[in-house]
């Protein structure tokens, strides 16, 4: 597979797309949550190795990425900070946040 879909709808994704619909990173796990444009089904990318990648939270017995698919991203970088990351793709760039129980359960880290 080589595009980004919606595992909801097949609804394709190109990176930046991707981006402008994610409302939240997960530092923990490096990943961002993404709500697709057209069913608003929750999925999770992941930036690696050069791809992005596009898959589910698996929630058991630990949270992880299950992934579904991937799209070469040479031009996706992420910087983590705690609470936050930095996406940067070509001329874009976006600054996402963690959600407020993301904060509550690593506030005394
Ligand atoms: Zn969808």
């Amino acid at each position: 597979m080589n595009s980004l879909n919606c595992p909801g709808c097949q609804h394709p994704l190109s990176p930046s797309e991707a981006f402008d619909h994610c409302k939240v990173c997960v530092p923990d796990y490096s990943v961002f949550s993404v709500f697709c444009p057209q069913c608003g089904e929750n999925s999770e990318l992941k930036v690696e190795g050069g791809y992005l990648l596009i898959g589910v939270p698996d929630g058991f017995p630990e949270p992880c990425f299950t992934e579904l698919g991937r799209v070469e991203a040479p031009t996706v970088s992420v910087n983590w900070n705690k609470f936050s990351a930095v996406v940067r793709c070509g001329e874009r760039e976006w600054t996402f946040g963690v959600t407020d129980f993301y904060r509550n359960v690593h506030s005394l880290d």
